[in-house]
Order: C-alpha cells, then sequence, then structure tokens
C-alpha cells in the first residue's frame, strides 16, 4: 500500500466571490477540503494524504492533522503538484494521486478502480464525454467539436509515481493537469469513465444544493357503525366506518399534515375547515387540492412512510391495494410508499375497534 494522495488547494479561486476561501467553504456540513481528506482517509487506501495549501495555519487545528503533510503551495497549480511529488519521493512511493480540493464529490469505488487499474497501467484518468454540443472557434469561424472525441478529464487521476515524477520535473511550461504530461509525451494513459457528480466547484453557485425537507403528520377517527371505511383513498370491507367532517380517511389526513408540515403551510384544518362546502368530501379530491399546490410551488416528494394504527382490519390484506391508490391519488412510484401496520395490544378506544389513527413522515425537495 505504498500509495500517496496528494490535494492541490492553493489556488487562488478568483472566480468563486466569497469571503472565506473556497476550499474552506461549507459544502454539505463540511468544509469542501475536508470531504477529499476524509474519503482519502476512510479508503485506507493511502499512507499519507499531503495537502498542498498556502493556508498552513488553518489545518494545524484540524481533528485528522496527524494522518496529514502539509506544505506550502508553489505559483501555479503545476508548481504545486511538483512541490509534493518531490516532498514525498524520499518515501519511495509505488503510486501517487493527485486531486484538485475543488472537487469533493468523487466515490470512494472510484478511488479503488484507480488503484486496481494501476497494476497495468502507468496513468489512470477519469473523464467524461460532455452531455453538451461543444463549439469551438478558430479564427472567426465556429465549429462543432465531435463530443464522442472530446474528453472532459477529471481529478483524483492515478500514476506511478516513477513516471509521473521524470515527467513532471523536466516540464517547463504550465500545465492544468498531470494528464497532460503524459500526453505531450506520448506517453499511454488508461481512461476509465469518471463521474457526473464528480464535477468541479469553481463558481459559489456550484455550492448551491437543493434542500430536502421533512414533514409529519397525525389523525385519529372515531368508528361507527353505518359508514363505509376509506383508507388510503379505497373502500375497505369492515363492520364500521370512520366519523367526520369528510370521508375519515385517516391515512390520506395524516399524509395531507405531513405534506404541509414538510412545506411550512399550517395544517389540515386550515385548508379544509369544518363549513358545509367541505361537508362529506372525499379525502382524495383533498389531495389533489394539496398536491397541486405542492407542484405549482417546485417540489417534489422522495418517499413516504406511513403507520396504520388499528386492531381490524389487518394491513397485510389490504397494503398493496393502498399502497397502489395512495400512488395513483398522489402521482407517486409504489417503490416511494411504506405502509406499516401497528396494533395496540387490544388496548384503548383503538385496541376496542372504536377508532383508527394513522401517522404519517414524508420527505420533499425543493428544487428551482
Ligand atoms: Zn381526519
Amino acid at each position: 500500500m505504498n500509495n500517496y494522495f496528494v490535494i492541490l488547494a492553493a489556488g487562488k479561486s478568483k472566480r468563486f466571490h466569497s469571503k472565506v476561501a473556497k476550499q474552506f467553504y461549507n459544502y454539505k456540513n463540511k468544509e469542501i477540503i475536508d470531504h477529499s481528506i476524509e474519503k482519502s482517509l476512510n479508503s485506507r487506501l493511502f499512507k499519507k494524504v499531503i495537502i498542498v495549501t498556502n493556508k498552513i495555519k488553518h489545518f494545524r487545528k484540524k481533528k485528522y492533522s496527524k494522518f496529514i503533510s502539509l506544505i506550502k503551495g508553489g505559483k501555479e497549480r503545476s508548481d504545486s503538484s511538483l512541490k509534493a511529488l518531490k516532498y514525498i519521493k524520499k518515501y519511495k512511493p509505488k503510486n501517487v494521486f493527485i486531486h484538485d480540493a475543488a472537487r469533493p464529490d468523487f466515490s470512494m469505488k472510484l478511488l479503488r478502480n484507480l488503484i486496481s487499474q494501476l497494476k497495468n497501467h502507468k496513468a489512470v484518468v477519469p473523464f467524461l464525454h460532455s452531455k453538451d454540443t461543444i463549439k469551438y472557434k478558430v479564427k472567426n469561424e465556429l465549429f462543432n467539436l465531435d463530443r464522442n472525441m472530446a474528453f472532459l478529464t477529471q481529478t483524483p487521476q492515478a500514476f506511478r509515481f516513477k513516471d509521473l515524477y521524470k515527467l513532471a520535473v523536466k516540464e517547463k511550461k504550465k500545465i492544468t493537469d498531470e494528464a497532460t504530461l503524459f500526453i505531450n509525451n506520448n506517453y499511454k494513459i488508461k481512461f476509465i469513465k469518471g463521474e457526473c457528480q464528480n464535477s468541479k466547484i469553481t463558481y459559489i453557485n456550484d455550492t448551491k444544493i437543493s434542500k430536502t425537507y421533512f414533514g409529519i403528520g397525525f389523525d385519529i377517527h372515531k368508528l361507527v357503525t353505518n359508514k363505509k371505511l376509506y383508507l388510503g383513498g379505497i373502500n375497505i370491507p369492515f363492520h364500521s366506518g370512520l366519523k367526520g367532517h369528510s370521508d375519515g380517511d385517516v391515512i390520506l389526513h395524516a399524509i395531507i399534515d405531513a405534506i404541509l408540515g414538510a412545506t411550512k403551510r399550517k395544517d389540515i384544518g386550515t385548508y379544509f375547515p369544518n363549513t358545509k362546502k367541505f361537508k362529506n368530501i372525499r379525502s382524495p379530491k383533498m389531495m389533489k387540492i394539496i398536491m397541486n399546490n405542492l407542484n405549482k410551488s417546485n417540489f417534489y416528494i422522495n418517499n413516504l412512510d406511513i403507520n396504520l394504527i388499528c386492531e381490524q382490519p389487518k394491513v397485510s390484506k389490504y397494503r398493496n391495494k393502498i399502497i397502489y391508490s395512495i400512488s395513483k391519488i398522489m402521482n407517486l412510484n409504489k417503490e416511494q410508499i411504506n405502509l406499516k401496520g401497528k396494533t395496540v395490544e387490544k388496548l384503548g378506544l383503538i385496541g376496542k375497534e372504536k377508532a383508527i389513527a394513522c401517522e404519517a413522515i414524508i420527505s420533499i425537495t425543493k428544487y428551482d
């Protein structure tokens, strides 16, 4: 395991307009650079993690400081990377990974893949083809670039140390990644599939991620004879039905309150008060109104979990039907919905089949 992981974090990040240096900006609850440090350490693939930075003081207080080495950065990216290579030379490394701190979203799987490819190759570089059409300009003429011939290279890039070192010390020009050294010297590179999520954070807007919210809902209705029982929008054969101003569908009511909770929109009573207008309203109709509002304000539902609390009817018997019905009413996939049955050991009103209760929790994401 004589592998070393170099993180380049000495850039000036001029396009990232923030008081905090880009590598220390908070992203997914951590400083951007911490994602790369922690992943490389947790992978247990590397003997040492070397950070090239001009803010050495900032790292001194970090909890993992004894596992990392800090080096002062150079003028250009290539100077910084050469400094790191010269520093680790004394350890006689077998392999070295070079990574930009501005890419916090690579996966551990990618690290393992790079290491295993290094067994047969001197340089392994992840890349993607562009999803957009690329135009380039020669003099005043615009051309379309063949997408399949354009390689968008990412980091981490993995190298046999000896080969990279040899090329890096003799390179005099500015280079923007280490793969360039191999290309300029006609060395072979093994290109492997990169990761879409592993994009580079350049502008402050690149750190804006969609926000996800949770909401919780609860409902209980009394069981009375001579009324139909509705659960999740469908009629379930039973000796009693749920009493209420509407059809008393505790499942749909709990879900509505969960949605309103996640989107900070008060509660079901605010939208459907006990007025004449809503007398005997069917709950799927209520749900449609709530779902329309939700869609209009750019929210989408991730998943929904429901506890139906009753002695009878047995949830296991109707689970698939109820889930199917909810998925139709709410326009969800069945896979997004879970329904659990919970009895109460014959205790209290629910145990004596005088009432049915339901609780629901929902996860909702806001998009632009
Ligand atoms: Zn209700």
